[in-house]
Formats: C-alpha cells, structure tokens, sequence
C-alpha cells in the first residue's frame, strides 16, 4: 500500500447508526468492472444504513454473468444495450437512455461506477443529467495519451469531470486528480479493487482447472512442462500488427524454450483469434484456450512462472500474487507496477519481447527481483475503505450530502 494520507481511512467498515438507509446504484457492464465492483457490493451488504442495487447494463452479458455467480451478487436491474458488431456511439447512447431509466425509477442518493469503460462513462453522465452525485471507483489512473488506451482514456479523464467523490486506488492517482484540479477534500486513497477480488477468489480456487478444456494428450503435456508462461492480449490498439508480432514473438520463443508450457487463453475478437491460431495452433509447447472464467484465470495467474499481457487489471493482480508481468504495450497508466519492479514495459515489437523474456527465463535475479516486493494497488481492503468513506462522507449525516450535485 502507499503511504499513509490524511484521506485515507482505516479499513474498518464503519456501522453508522443513521435512521434513513441511503440507497446506491452500483453500475457495471463488463468483465472487469464484475470483478472490480464485486468486493464493494460485498462490503456494502456489511454496511449498516445502506442499500445497494446493482444495475447490469449488458455490455459484454455472457463475460460478467459467471463473475456474478462466483461472487454470489444479485442483480437488480439488467439493460440489454450490446447489439452485434456495436459502434461506441450506439453503446453510449444506450447506457445513457437505460441507465437514465433506472434513476428516474429508483432515484439513487449515490451512483457508483467503476473504471473507465462506456458503460462507466455513459452511465456518470446520466447521473450527472439527473443530478445523481457519482462516485468513481479507480478514478486517477491517466497515460495522457487519448489514442492509448483507446477508448479508455478518453472515458476515465471525462468521468473525472464529472464524479463527485473521486476513489483513488494509489498516492499517484491521487497526485493526479489533484494536478486537475479536483478538490483535494473530494479525492481518497482506497487502494484497488481488484486486490480485494484477487485476494478473495485466490483462496476459493481450489478445484479450478484452467485447462480443462483441453485434449487429453495436449493436457498432459502442458502439465508436464517445467513452467508455464501465460499471454492475454486484448487491446483494441494492439490489433493489426500488435497482435501480429506478438504471436511471432511467442513462435519464437516457444521453438528456443521448448520445456515452457505457453498457455494463451485466446480474446474472442476474430483478429486475435485468427492470428494465434494460425500462427500458434499447431505448436506442440503452447496451449491455445478458450477465455477462462475468472476462478480458472485466477489459478492460471497463480499456477504461472510470469505473464506476458497487455491487460490493465493483469498488471494489477499479478503484482498482487507476485508474479512478474511484461507488459505489451507501450505505455501504461499502472505505472506503480513498472517502479515497483514488478512489470517491465515491452511494447509489441518481436524482438523486444523475445529479448526480455529470454532475459526473464534465464536470469534468477531479475525473476526474484520482479517478484519481490509489496503490490503498489492495494492491500486487499479498499473496498471497505470506500463504503467506510461513503458512509461518513456521503450518507444522511455526511457533511457532503448532496452538496456534490449543487
Ligand atoms: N480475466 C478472466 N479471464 C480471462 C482473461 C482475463 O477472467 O481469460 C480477468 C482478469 O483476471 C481481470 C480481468 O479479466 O480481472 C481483466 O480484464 P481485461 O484484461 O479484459 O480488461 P482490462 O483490465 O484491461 O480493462
């Protein structure tokens, strides 16, 4: 964790003795945002005086359905805003129409939304329309580059504008928020999310077999291997020759390390699909699986000698179980993990990636060093840190009462 602040609480969850219950929307649409969110609807179930509801917006349905079923979370609204082959305006322009719906019905005291996707971004301005005050869960996080990530840059920085309560998982995201001019009273460390459900499901994934998919034979043999290096690659601006290069990249490095077991659990989008399996699918060494639920990814991270991903909340849960990350992109705004020493920036070029796994695989040294070390996003307890600062700051006593939306 970063360095103690003076807004950042105990996590203790706090139990508030107000009469009036104050009710939250929480918001999520995607994958990443179940798992991140999961925690904090868990924390708000401890909480005295609060009710919250979870709206389900629909953006990738089939991802987050089982990410809710592990956590055992309940849904209380569900939009159905994805289409085939959907466009972000048609996205947006959905969020905004179905999650407007839901706060006209509900009228929320608070709204939460998590990261920086469509669903976060549309859903902040219906909330800002109907002078909903929103919170916003892994606020700070910038490259200041709006074409990377695209389009989640550009999503996060205009939530930003918009947020009243603004949950920082690090001292550098908070350094950030106050750099833009958000007033330092409304910005809090919390630590991420992430670390919660990571920690969480770490220890409720026992019996996850993340190659169970596989044939027999190829199990067996990816089984037997003396380690395993795992890939994901989904970012919409690695596509084309990103994606290209880094499956050469893992051809390569799968012919020079033949006893490494190199498991791609592969994104459904066509082009990485196609790439890794005509480039990949028939080398004896490398395990092509379909997307894994979160429990089998889980133990796949942990079950992993390192990781080679261009995933935002990757970089996070692999600094939490210790294992180092080469990140395939070129800049990153987890940067924390790159100081830390836990992940090296490596873009998508052959070569660099060749060059530094092969450093990874052969050099004890920079392994232990990368390994080493305490995860710079949190220590597991962010989210009852954002419900205790929810409770104090925002509910019917709070001193922030609805100040947030005049
Ligand atoms: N994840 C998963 N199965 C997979 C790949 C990733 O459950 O096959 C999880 C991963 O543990 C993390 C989240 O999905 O919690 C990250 O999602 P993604 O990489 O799609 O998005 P990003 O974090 O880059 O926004």
């Amino acid at each position: 964790m970063d360095e103690p602040d003076h807004r950042q609480v105990s996590p203790e969850v706090v139990t508030g003795n107000n009469c009036k219950r104050m009710k939250i929307l929480a918001i999520l649409g995607t994958r990443p945002e179940a798992v991140k969110f999961a925690p904090v609807i868990h924390a708000a179930a401890r909480q005295q005086g609060i009710e919250m509801q979870v709206c389900v917006t629909g953006q990738h349905r089939s991802l987050v359905d089982p990410v809710l079923k592990f956590f055992d979370i309940g849904v209380n609204h569900r939009l159905s805003v994805m289409r085939h082959n959907q466009d972000l305006s048609g996205l947006t322009t959905r969020v905004l129409e179905g999650v407007r719906g839901v706060l006209l019905a509900d009228r929320p005291d608070l709204m939460l939304v998590h990261g920086d996707t469509a669903t976060c971004f549309a859903s902040a301005l219906a909330a800002f329309y109907e002078r909903v005050p929103v919170g916003h869960i892994e606020a700070g996080l910038r490259t200041h580059d709006l074409s990377s990530p695209f389009p989640e840059e550009g999503m996060r920085q205009m939530v930003s504008r918009l947020a009243a309560f603004h949950f920082a998982p690090t001292a550098a995201n908070v350094a950030t928020l106050e750099q833009e001019g958000i007033p330092a009273e409304r910005i809090f460390l919390t630590g991420n999310t992430g670390i919660d459900a990571v920690l969480w499901a770490r220890e409720r994934i026992r019996r996850a077999d993340p190659l169970a998919s596989l044939e027999k034979n190829k199990r067996s043999q990816i089984r037997s291997a003396k380690r395993r290096v795992l890939i994901t690659s989904h970012r919409r601006e690695n596509f084309g020759a990103g994606i290209r290069n880094i499956c050469e990249a893992i051809a390569t490095l799968a012919a020079r390390h033949p006893a490494t077991a190199w498991v791609f659990p592969v994104h459904p989008n066509p082009e990485v699909t196609h790439c890794a399996q005509s480039r990949l699918g028939t080398l004896a060494n490398v395990a092509l699986l379909p997307p894994l639920e979160y429990p089998q990814f889980v133990a796949l991270m942990d079950q992993s000698y390192f990781l080679i991903s261009d995933s935002g909340g990757v970089q996070e849960e692999a600094a939490a179980l210790q294992k180092p990350v080469l990140v395939t992109r070129r800049t990153t705004e987890r940067a924390e993990a790159v100081w830390g020493g836990h992940a090296l920036l490596v873009g998508t070029a052959h070569d660099s990636i060749v060059n530094a796994v092969d450093r990874l695989l052969t050099s004890r040294v920079l392994y232990d060093r990368m390994c080493s070390g305490t995860c710079p996003f949190g220590d597991g307890a962010a989210a009852n840190r954002i419900l205790g600062i929810i409770a104090r700051e925002a509910g019917p006593t709070g001193k922030s009462h609805l100040a947030a939306t005049a």
